[in-house]
């Protein structure tokens, strides 16, 4: 599978085409980034190849995958949750005309604590649902390892 970034104004954007046929996945540049966390597989609906993506689910990752991916989402949550838990604490402290910051303060705690709550479930979702998706979309084969050997006397 062929994919380009371009960096634009608004940030990141990818297109995920086929290596076939050019159809894209993504109709398109959208805004996002290709996560490591993916279908290993993908068929295009259009020429029905089995594309190759530069993902793979979860099962698949090797130690490093792993420490990259968690690193990744990690460092996503602890900047993310406070800063929106401390704007909510900020709307709430204009709302009561609050001199002091305790609401901004409480608010990214809030914030921190309820994402990383969040985003716990959904990445457990998002780990299976892939898991899934990666089956149907494999073809069963045998590797070198799966082989059953029978001996002949
Ligand atoms: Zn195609």
């Amino acid at each position: 599978m062929c994919r380009s970034h371009q960096n634009m104004p608004m940030g990141k954007y990818v297109n995920l085409k086929c290596g076939s046929c050019g159809y894209s996945f993504t109709h398109g540049y959208t805004p996002g980034y290709v996560s490591v966390l993916g279908v290993s597989k993908k068929q295009c609906p259009s020429c029905f190849t089995l594309n190759d993506t530069s993902s793979l689910p979860y099962s698949k990752f090797t130690s490093f995958d792993r420490i990259y991916f968690w690193f990744g989402r990690i460092i996503r949550i602890v900047i993310r949750g406070p800063l929106y838990g401390s704007l909510l604490g900020y709307g709430v402290t204009i709302l009561f005309d609050s001199q002091n910051g305790v609401f901004i303060f409480s608010g990214a705690i809030i914030g921190l604590f309820a994402n990383i709550i969040l985003n716990y479930f959904s990445i457990k979702d998002e780990i299976s649902r892939i898991e899934r998706e990666d089956l149907t979309a494999c073809k069963p084969h045998i590797s070198d390892k799966d082989h059953i050997y029978t001996s002949k006397d």
